[in-house]
């Protein structure tokens, strides 16, 4: 019989473990979107998220252009049997055309103004000339090889919606409407750092017990890949005053603090303490595999030290659990959506496929679990080998995720949820 006053008898407290979903949604209500702007050329505003809306004050294309190099004609004029027409005009591109008299045809280029009369352009390929006159050798449709003024945008059209990523595409769209300037969200400033006093540094020598600091690279590529102003102060040794110290000082000037290793409960595990002292945390043990401890929490700025960063008193804090494989999918899950909510972005789900799984996986995990994968030659997906939180080359191996609810086993031949990595690095 148990005694309730006997500490070594008192069973020890499970923290509960909670759903991804849960997770991502907390996350997500705490990450309000930052409202400084900035306006930038067209040209340096790649990865940005626009923060106004892009109206085209023009029609795209701004007049008919013919889509081939060839003839303006009016159909009318060879539906009478006149298929021998003189060449009343050269119109280059960039040139503006003059009426087309009835009876002839314009010599006319691609992208060159179709002249006001024309009704079709026929390809160089369908004619013959001669001494200033074309044999037309087809039937033109009305509308052949042109484009239409707006048939790609029309005039006072939303062409880019705020909380859009600006992707080279949309920067291209942007311009086709003449657009010089675009106004975005200021970049999301995150500082990071590592803890582990077995990190070392790629460059110098490994000394027992002693391991590269993978993460460093691996998590600040992924910030910069999303377009963050991102502070790196390298590895922090596993000491309680250097970790909340450094805490403090990225407090004062970041919107995010991230952090890889130390969340978990050993007594080398400074980050939870330091956080604590420094702000509030809640640790959460997530049910996924791999990735179980996550912390999100916050830190104080000191007083006065607001320039920079968002206007609450307050950075945010994520720390990501130092196994290499874990701080990778925690960051795409639940690190990624929060920055990009931070920015502005109004789509933060990945898109994911149904793919055929063309493996087994006898054993369900009562975890969500998240499995490196690759698209085979078939359109099927064939697991890694080795899925353990520790096993880099799964991810670099791997065209993505697949997202295998809990409690579920794989069967050969079933569908599963895959999210390519192609959703999840940008
Ligand atoms: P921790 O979360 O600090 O308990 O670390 C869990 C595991 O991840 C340990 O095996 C660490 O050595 C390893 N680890 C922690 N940080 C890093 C890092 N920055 N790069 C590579 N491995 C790490
Ligand atoms: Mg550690």
């Amino acid at each position: 019989m148990s005694t309730p006053n006997t500490p070594s008898a008192a069973p020890v407290p499970r923290v509960p473990m909670i759903s991804t979903a849960d997770a991502l949604a907390t996350l997500l209500a705490a990450a309000q979107p930052l409202t400084e702007t900035e306006t930038l050329s067209t040209f340096d505003a790649l990865n940005r998220v626009l923060a106004d809306e892009v109206v085209s004050p023009l029609d795209v294309p701004p007049m008919n252009t013919s889509a081939m190099d060839g003839y303006a004609v009016r159909v009318a004029d060879l539906a009478q049997g006149g298929r021998r027409l003189p060449v009343s005009q050269r119109i280059p591109a960039g040139h503006a055309p003059q009426p087309l008299a009835a009876g002839t045809a314009a010599r006319i280029f691609t992208g060159a103004s179709v002249p006001p009369g024309a009704d079709a352009v026929v390809m160089q390929e369908q004619t013959e000339s001669a001494d200033g006159e074309v044999t037309i050798l087809h039937n033109p449709k009305a509308g052949e090889w042109i484009t239409a003024q707006g048939a790609d945008i029309k005039k006072d059209s939303v062409i880019l919606p705020v909380g859009t990523r600006l992707s080279p595409a949309a920067l291209g769209l942007a311009a086709s409407v003449g657009c010089a300037t675009l106004t975005v969200a200021r970049r999301v400033k995150v500082a990071v750092f590592f803890t582990g006093d077995e990190l070392t540094m790629p460059g110098e020598p490994l000394k027992p017990g002693a391991i590269y600091n993978s993460n460093r690279f691996t998590l600040t590529g992924l910030l910069r890949n999303l377009g963050c102003e991102v502070t790196d102060y390298g590895i922090v040794p596993d000491r309680l005053d250097v970790t909340r110290q450094t805490l403090r000082d990225a407090a004062a000037t970041h919107d995010l603090i991230l952090t890889s290793g130390g969340v978990s409960v050993g007594e080398e595990d400074h980050v939870k303490p330091a956080v604590e002292a420094e702000g509030r945390i809640d640790m959460w043990q997530i049910a996924m595999k791999p990735g179980k401890p996550l912390a999100f929490g916050a830190v104080r700025r000191p007083q006065g030290t607001t320039a920079g960063a968002s206007a609450s008193g307050e950075a945010f804090f994520i720390g990501l659990p130092g196994n290499p494989v874990s701080s990778f999918v925690t960051f795409l899950l639940f690190v990624r959506p929060f920055l990009l909510r931070l920015a502005g972005v109004a789509h933060v789900s990945p898109r994911a496929l149904s793919l055929r799984a063309d493996f087994s996986q006898n054993k369900a995990d009562r975890r969500n679990e998240f499995l490196r994968a690759r698209i085979n030659q078939a359109g099927g997906l064939d697991l890694f080998s080795n899925q353990s939180s520790a096993v880099l080359t799964s991810t670099v191996w791997g065209d993505g995720i697949i997202d295998n609810p809990p409690n579920h086993a794989i069967s050969a031949g079933e569908t599963v949820r895959f999210i390519p990595f192609t959703e999840l690095l940008y």
